[in-house]
């Protein structure tokens, strides 16, 4: 019997080491039995250590390949990854104007290795056009001060603050991810209109093999949602699995700087 299992698309960039961006979409979704489609927003040349190119795809191409995938497949939930300019967000935003299902939205800005994934001057355009199309939004804390405009990433004390004033921005619902705090316990918090929905919490693990986890972990969500679960188990259910992904990281050995984890 022929199957029809639940589609997922992300949005992202590709990297060619295999850990993080599209690549880690991909693996994730086809361990949560979703099939995963793809719409490709830039190519960087990248390993364990660094970004060392990055070729944004042309802004009518990303916005072809949208149109391509949304008119011919039944697509249940979206993931955006890596943007890259203002011209691949309008085309992405223009793009999803019809769309109706969930979309988790993950706002790459810099990879661990330092290199900028989003240029400073399309941290407007996200902001305008993309926030307020987002069902969920998962940044980390550099990331939400950037998106609020403060100096600097807050402490965990003050994320549900935080998450309140993204939320102001347009999305249903904030994941605060504390993994860039300090501290032997990662706190992520997820809020809507209603306050603080969820808490979640886990150790932090002795690993360096930590690429890709931002990835992995909306593509989760969005592997979830496709699933048909609510947004907190969703979320509930993606925190677990990353958890497993980081614990099992070691038992991959791959390239000399920050290897991926293990899906
Ligand atoms: N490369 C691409 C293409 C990405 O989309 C991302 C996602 O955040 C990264 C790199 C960052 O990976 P990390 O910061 O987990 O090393």
């Amino acid at each position: 019997m022929p199957s029809r299992p639940p589609i997922a698309l992300t949005i992202a960039g590709s990297d060619s080491g295999g850990g993080a961006g599209i690549q880690a979409d991909t693996k994730t979704m086809s361990a949560h039995g979703v099939f995963a489609a793809s719409v490709l927003t830039a190519i960087t040349a990248q390993n364990t250590t660094a970004v060392t190119a990055v070729q944004e795809v042309p802004a009518d191409v990303v916005a072809a390949q949208i149109h391509a995938v949304l008119s011919d497949l039944d697509v249940r939930a979206i993931k955006l990854g890596m943007l890259s300019s203002a011209a691949i967000i309008e085309a992405t935003a223009d793009g999803l104007a019809g769309f109706a299902g969930p979309i988790v939205v993950d706002p790459v800005m810099i990879a661990k290795t330092g290199h900028a994934l989003l240029h400073d001057s399309a941290v407007d355009a996200m902001t305008r056009r993309i926030l307020p199309l987002a069902t969920l939004l998962t940044p980390n804390l550099p990331e939400a001060a950037r998106l609020v405009g403060d100096a600097s990433a807050i402490s965990p004390d003050e994320m549900a603050d935080q998450a309140m004033r993204l939320l102001a921005l347009g999305p249903r619902a904030v994941l605060m991810k504390g993994g860039h705090a300090s501290g032997p316990t990662c706190t992520d918090v997820l809020v809507d209109a209603s306050g603080v929905v969820a808490t979640l919490r886990a150790p932090r693990l002795a690993t360096r093999n930590t690429h890709g986890t931002g990835c992995t972990y909306s593509a989760a969500i969005a592997a979830q949602l496709a699933l048909g679960e609510n947004l907190p188990d969703a979320v509930t259910a993606a925190h677990h699995y990353l958890q497993g992904a980081i614990a099992a990281a070691d038992r991959l050995n791959i390239g000399a700087g920050h290897g991926p984890v293990h899906h």
